[in-house]
């Protein structure tokens, strides 16, 4: 099974995207439609998120399960220590390694219910993204990603100690980091200099979203954890009241977004789906990262 970090270090720059479990039979219509659109995208891999509930992470293991044993994808399964022993999580990675997952991106997660509640770690659990990274490596051969923050994790004292602690997990055994949403190239590439500036190697991506709707916007905002710069509200706001127009222009945002990352030779583009394909398709097409079979 191809690992993400080889079709990472591939000839030409690729794109990924990311789903989240399905709620009901009716979402996993939807989201298997969108697989199915993008497969022959030839996307460098697709993940599924993790939630913090028992069926929403049922959701996350099954679909993850059938996309390894019935797509060509290349699949990455996200994971979480929220709620979780070392035991359970044990289970969890040997299970993901029994279907054919060989990626895992090791996160720490939000305490249900509230992204800025404190953390109480599981009395048998992890406390930190790196210690799962430790814990899926001592497991086996996985490649393993994890996240960054281009404007810092909001627990993060400052920028110093927030990049501190990223390389530390990126050391403790990561191939790559996938970043949080973002409003301008420089404000990802300034994270991709820090990591660079320890020495690092480890691979950075960065998260995209595409801006289709106002809720697109809000929702882009609020994960970035930062104010959206005023030259994009200017261009996206006074559009708010027309959907097609809004769309447009969310979708050009976001592909000069893409340009501008890949002239500064950014291998890979993640994008955030919402269980839906089309506006990446669109994107990925106007960027030129489509395989000519698609
Ligand atoms: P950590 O890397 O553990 O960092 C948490 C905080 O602790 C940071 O402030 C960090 O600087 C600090 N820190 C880290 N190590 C140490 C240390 N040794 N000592 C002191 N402080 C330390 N959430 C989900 O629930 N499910 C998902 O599927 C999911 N997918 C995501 C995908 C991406 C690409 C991104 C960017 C985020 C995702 N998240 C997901 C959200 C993520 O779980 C939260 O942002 C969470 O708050 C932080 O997780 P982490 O893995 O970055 O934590």
């Amino acid at each position: 099974m191809t690992s993400v970090i080889e079709r990472l270090r591939g000839d030409t720059p690729a794109f990924s995207v990311e789903f989240f479990p399905p709620r009901d039979e009716a979402d996993e219509a939807i989201l298997w439609r969108s697989i199915r659109e993008l497969e022959p995208f030839d996307p460098a891999y697709m993940s599924i998120t993790y939630g913090a509930g028992g069926s929403s992470r049922d959701g996350t293991i099954r679909n993850i399960a059938r996309a390894a044993t019935e797509t060509t994808l290349v699949p990455m399964a996200h994971l979480t220590a929220v709620d979780h022993s070392v035991a359970e999580l044990r289970n969890v990675i040997g299970w993901y390694a029994a279907v054919g997952v060989r990626n895992i991106l090791a996160l720490r997660g939000d305490p249900p219910g509230d992204v800025y509640g404190d953390w109480v770690a599981h009395p048998q659990g992890l406390t930190y993204a790196e210690e799962l990274v430790e814990l899926v490596r001592s497991l086996g051969d996985f490649c393993v990603g994890v996240s960054a923050f281009p404007y810092g994790h909001p627990r993060s004292a400052n920028l110093e100690a927030d990049t501190h602690f990223l390389v530390r997990k990126l050391r403790a055994g990561a191939d790559f980091a996938i970043a949080q949403l973002f409003f301008e190239p420089e404000d990802f590439l300034r994270l991709r200099d820090r990591v660079a500036a320890t020495g690092c190697e480890a691979v950075m991506i960065p998260g995209i979203m595409p801006l289709t709707t106002p809720r697109t916007l809000r929702t882009t905002i609020k994960l970035s954890g930062a104010s959206a710069p005023r030259s994009l509200l200017d261009r996206l706001e006074p559009l708010a009241g027309d959907a097609k127009a809004f769309r447009a222009e969310g979708i050009d945002v976001v592909t000069e977004l893409g340009e501008r990352l890949l002239a500064e030779g950014v291998p890979n583009l993640h994008f955030y789906t919402f269980n839906r394909s089309k506006a990446t398709r669109e994107v990925v097409n106007r960027l030129g990262l489509v395989p000519a079979r698609a």
